[in-house]
């Protein structure tokens, strides 16, 4: 169970691969740091979903801890669960949506629920009461989003609902945005008015206030008024910002670098293909080398004749179509060694190929390119 979702290959393999990400835990805490400083007091809660979005769950989980964060934000069931197995100790939410049968997992494993439903909410209560154990919940309101969560023009009902729940503690109430990240932000001025509206319930109560929380990166790094009682930095604590258009109003960096090794080098001749289908051919004579990953390991296969990657300082054209487990580079005339290193991702010297790089030449956006690179490719952490 341990590792299931960060190291599924066997260790052994994995300190032998060529084919690495390399995680600088100093950047890490850096881009925490700004953001804790940025937001004054609210309180973080560091979004580590799908392996934290590539980076590795459980060594950015022990991260956040040591360094105080309030709170942890996952997606689903499982990723709780393992970081309860691995010794996490504080409040981890659980932001996707709940299943009938897994809430009695969450109580046992000390997981925050989100309860998007008075059904649901109703569920949780019953099953809480029947364990004898007290569930912490979120409620979660829809401002515009239409994914999960109670419309705003109905949270009223969740709300009250939620006072009348014996065996409930409702630790918070959030909502998230659609568009945060885009320089028009009328959308989420609305979505704004209508969470504090519904969120207004709590004025006429005589019960302490939840935590009120909606800002995701787009939000923390354009609209600091909606910091609230908590913020919900994902893309940005990875020093990635989430969109091209977005006020870079925090300065962060990246802290994920890609990397592989020369493992074959070899000249190919004027005329010859490269690849499957044949879809690249030498015109003359080129010197290239072979690198050990593809899109088996999430080097997307739809980067094909656009790639480029670093080797010695320079970048050279990935050719052929991307195979799922070998890449071939043009060198052209130039000099490469069996051993050297190849960058897909960072930096040598003063040359870097970024992740937005590999969004634009994929056609998608740097969050689906980090969530991709998968669990085959062993992630080294840099103290
Ligand atoms: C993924 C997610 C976040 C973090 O979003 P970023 O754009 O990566 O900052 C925050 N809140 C919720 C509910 C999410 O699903």
């Amino acid at each position: 169970m341990s590792g299931s979702i960060n190291h599924p290959v066997i260790s052994e393999q994995e300190v032998i691969r060529p084919t690495r990400v390399e995680v600088d835990l100093k950047i890490l805490e850096e881009n925490f740091k700004k953001i804790k400083s940025h937001v004054g007091s609210s309180k973080v809660m560091p979004v580590l979903k799908a392996n934290a979005y590539g980076h590795g769950l459980i060594r950015v989980a022990k991260l956040m801890q040591k360094l105080n964060a309030d709170y942890l934000g996952v997606a689903v069931l499982e990723e709780g669960i393992l970081l309860r197995n691995e010794g996490i100790t504080i409040p981890i939410l659980v932001l996707g949506g709940i299943w009938g049968n897994q809430i009695p997992l969450f109580i046992k494993n000390d997981l925050t629920i989100t309860a998007s439903s008075i059904d649901k909410l109703n569920q949780i209560e019953a099953v809480s009461s029947q364990m004898k154990k007290r569930a912490k919940v979120h409620l979660k309101i829809d401002t515009g989003m239409e994914r999960i969560g109670v419309h705003h023009y109905n949270a009223e009902k969740l709300l009250r609902a939620s006072i009348d729940c014996k065996n409930i503690d409702v630790e918070g109430v959030y909502s998230h945005f659609a568009s945060s990240d885009s320089s028009d932000l009328t959308f989420s001025k609305l979505q704004v008015e209508r969470f504090e509206e519904a969120f207004s319930f709590y004025e006429k109560q005589s019960i302490p206030q939840p935590i009120k929380h909606i800002s995701n990166s787009g939000a923390i790094l354009q609209m600091p008024e909606t910091n609230f009682d908590m913020v919900r930095p994902g893309i940005m604590l990875y020093g990635v910002y989430p969109s091209s258009e977005v006020k870079k109003s925090i300065e962060v960096r990246p802290a994920l670098s890609w990397k592989s090794l020369v493992v074959y080098f070899k000249i190919i001749r004027a005329g010859s293909f490269v690849g499957y289908g044949m879809k690249w051919k030498a015109e003359h004579d080129v010197r290239a080398v072979t690198v050990p990953l593809g899109y088996g390991d999430g080097y997307l296969r739809s980067m094909s004749h656009k790639a480029e990657v670093l080797i010695r300082g320079n970048r050279f054209p990935v050719v052929g179509v991307i195979s799922m487990d070998q890449i071939v580079v043009n060198i052209e005339n130039n000099s490469a060694y069996n051993g050297d290193e190849v960058i897909l991702i960072g930096a040598d010297g003063t040359t870097s190929i970024t992740v937005e790089e590999l969004a634009e030449w994929a056609g998608t956006i740097p969050y689906e390119i980090l969530t991709n690179i998968n669990t085959r490719v062993p992630r080294i952490y840099i103290e």
